[in-house]
């Protein structure tokens, strides 16, 4: 089963509708993502109790609480009491909506990729902009995000393992020569390369610089996207994320937040990034591996 709408390189009424309702489904997860992002660091539910106003504690209305427009019609403001809202809750709905538009349009429409491969990647998508917005306010990235998303990753691929395909080389493993348990080797392959790479980061970093450089939650956060992306994309997505970091430590910096630089938005750019440029970022990395095996054979 898949996706596609139709063969050709044109856009269609059709492909614009369906990526467009993907875009509006993503504001309105993009909507239950801020309530995340507010109350799991807390400890709080995320089901109750309703939405309330920081400041004054007045329930939210539904019709107040329409993703984008009512930040709009409000003028960023409680009805109530008047108090600013933060610029971060439009923010995050805007964010989700384009993804998950944008990845139907590319994955779904444009390389007709099964729903299942679809669904996965704003799943990730979904769990890395929690993780950093939380990460950007408290300076923790939420296990509940990375146990449970590190965990689905492999299960998900059992059930799907179109994720990992064993016959594409780019993307999947064929060493058992089950296309099921293969996928779940790719799953769990890239869980260790992602939370591998990082962890010895921070092992290296804590012996040279002294200091925490990398924490045990950007580690996890790594090991939940190498789950989903397989360990060669996870390699390129560690990286890309220091290219990203320098380009935002700038106004981290001069908001005065610079003091200690949180590092998931920046895992979690690069994998926004590198997910739909995957082929030809891994056409790159696979031809470097090899050029690095041909000398090795040379040598040896
Ligand atoms: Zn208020």
């Amino acid at each position: 089963m898949s996706f596609a709408l139709t063969v050709g390189s044109s856009t269609t009424t059709e492909e614009v509708f369906w990526s467009a309702t993907f875009f509006l489904l993503g504001l309105v997860v993009g909507s239950f993502l801020n309530v995340c992002i507010c109350r799991l660091p807390l400890n709080k539910s995320i089901v109750s109790p309703p939405s309330s106003c920081p400041h004054c504690g007045k329930f939210i209305r539904w019709y107040d609480n329409i993703p984008l427009i009512s930040y709009l019609m409000l003028g960023g403001k409680c009805r109530a009491c008047g108090s600013p809202i933060s610029p971060i809750y439009p923010i995050v709905e805007a964010l989700t909506g384009f993804i998950f538009g944008l990845f139907f349009y590319r994955f779904a429409v444009k390389a007709g990729q099964p729903p299942s491969v679809y669904f996965a990647y704003i799943a990730l998508s979904a769990a890395l902009i929690v993780s950093s917005f939380v990460d950007l306010e408290f300076y923790v990235v939420p296990n509940e995000i990375t146990h449970w998303g590190t965990a689905l990753g492999p299960l998900y691929t059992l059930l799907f393992p179109s994720l990992h395909p064993s016959a594409d080389p780019l993307r999947g493993l064929s060493l058992i020569g089950n296309d099921r348990l293969d996928a779940v080797l790719a799953s769990l392959t890239g869980i260790l390369a992602g939370g591998g790479i990082v962890l010895l980061t921070a092992l290296l970093g804590g012996l040279v610089f002294r200091k925490e450089v990398m924490g045990m939650g950007d580690v996890k956060l790594m090991a939940m996207v190498g789950g989903v992306v397989g360990w060669k994309l996870s390699i390129i997505i560690y990286f890309l994320a220091p290219f990203f970091a320098l380009v935002g430590a700038i106004p981290l910096l001069l908001s005065g937040k610079g003091r200690r630089l949180p590092y998931a938005p920046f895992l979690s750019v690069a994998t926004l990034v590198a997910l739909p440029l995957q082929t030809s970022l891994i056409k790159f990395l696979d031809s470097r591996l090899f050029i690095l095996s041909e000398v090795v054979k040379a040598l040896f």
